[in-house]
């Protein structure tokens, strides 16, 4: 099962679970508006997309993908998903996605910059701060998103600059949103060792992916948590120390991983990261990259998600079956989305937020929504993913109607 039929089917359980008919399931499955259109830039078309899939809580609210792959039904699913995370969270916000079909590695600046303008230029009237939030994902970034707002501006004299997230810092962009994702991971890690009454000074933890999410992840979870991790992989080699790899000095880049080789750490192969014995494994790189072919080689006691849907509904099952909790990614990962939101706020009131206020804000939100999961999780006797969308499901169903 991969990614995307793994979160349907988690929808599945749970709406069953709640009671809900199979047309109030299909009912909240299916988006709101589906916007098709087709981009023309240089004498090349290229099909682009919005799915706004329920706003029942605030504005729809998701990334941008520019990518070869993208389609429908993968925007469609990854809508719906960023419902069940602004929801699972309780952020005022509802799901959407978008995408554009080609490769933004072939082209230069000012093509990227035309297929911004594009996008937006169709989108227009269906976005806004109140309506539609858009940001950055997989191939885009800070830049393109200052295109698209600057293009909104022009084209409805909105100069609020609340109408997308993940902007640049000089162009209405927080404090805060790089290192978001990976700060909400280890806040989730720590509410996770407050309610099991776990120091952290005694866990070990193995990273997967040492990129944005988890080079943050990691120097925060040494750094103010206190743990000792113990390797990181990212897609060519494992780095491994059982004394702790020291992040305290270091910045994000591509060569970490070699930054951080010291004497006494080995170099293995990246796939032997799952076997590490450590307390934590933590799953920051991929999608659907624990299955039920894999599971059983992790050795970890608790297992962290912060990429999106690294871990199939079946491999999922298995382990909490072999006694390993799983921090659900709709909640675990949900950081990103939480500043956005930040983001949007500040732009309404016309605020800037300093640092510490945005970390501290993000803190509250998340730390809530996982003492609320982990409670859930207990009372119903359910996983702590079951219970993240047993919440999120019941809160967008609250505002029917
Ligand atoms: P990134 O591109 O910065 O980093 C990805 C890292 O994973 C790199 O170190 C890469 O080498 C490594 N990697 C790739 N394949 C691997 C493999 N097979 N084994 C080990 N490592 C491998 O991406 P990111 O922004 O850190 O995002 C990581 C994941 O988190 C993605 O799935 C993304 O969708 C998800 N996510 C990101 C955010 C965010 O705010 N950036 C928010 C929510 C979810």
């Amino acid at each position: 099962m991969n990614m995307l039929e793994s979160a349907q089917e988690m929808i599945r359980q749970s709406s069953a679970a709640l009671g809900w008919s199979d047309k109030k399931r299909d009912d909240f499955l299916k988006p709101k508006h589906s916007h098709s259109f087709t981009i023309e830039v240089d004498g090349d078309t290229m099909e682009g997309f919005r799915v706004q899939h329920n706003d029942n809580l605030g504005p729809f609210k998701g990334g941008i993908r520019f990518h070869p792959n993208v389609d429908k039904d993968e925007v469609t699913a990854l809508a719906t998903l960023m419902t069940v995370k602004g929801a699972a969270v309780d952020i005022p916000m509802g799901g959407g996605k978008g995408g554009v079909v080609f490769n933004p590695r072939d082209k230069d600046e000012a093509y990227l910059e035309k297929v911004s303008r594009e996008f937006v230029r169709h989108l227009k009237d269906d976005i806004g701060p109140d309506t539609d939030v858009p940001a950055p994902d997989m191939n885009t970034n800070g830049q393109i998103i200052d295109w698209m707002v600057d293009e909104y501006e022009q084209l409805t004299g909105d100069t609020s600059k609340a109408s997308f997230t993940g902007k640049s810092l000089e162009h209405g962009g927080s404090e805060g949103r790089v290192q978001a994702t990976g700060r909400g991971g280890m806040i989730a890690l720590r509410e996770y060792f407050e309610a099991h009454q776990i120091d952290p000074s005694t866990q070990t933890v193995a990273v997967q992916g040492i990129g944005n999410v988890g080079f943050y992840f990691a120097k925060l979870a040494q750094v103010e948590l206190g743990v000792k991790v113990v390797a990181i992989s990212n897609s060519k080699k494992m780095v491994s120390n059982d004394d702790g790899l020291d992040f305290s000095d270091k910045e994000p880049s591509r060569e970490v991983i070699d930054e951080i080789v010291t004497d006494a750490a080995t170099e293995s192969e990246s796939d032997d990261i799952y076997a590490v014995d450590c307390d934590v494994l933590v799953l920051a790189a991929l999608e659907d990259v624990v299955s039920t072919d894999n599971q059983a080689d992790i050795k970890a006691s608790i297992v962290l998600e912060l990429a999106n849907g690294p871990v199939s509904f079946d491999a999922h099952e298995a382990l909490v079956g072999r006694g390993i909790p799983v921090i659900p990614d709709v909640v675990a990962n949900a950081g990103g989305v939480i500043v956005s939101y930040l983001e949007w706020k500040q732009n309404k009131s016309g605020e800037h937020w300093e640092e510490k206020r945005v970390h501290d804000t993000l803190d509250e939100i998340l730390s809530k929504a996982m003492k609320a999961t982990a409670e859930r999780s207990k009372t119903d006797d359910v996983s702590l993913k079951t219970a993240a969308f047993l919440i999120a499901l019941e809160r967008v169903d609250a505002k029917n109607g």
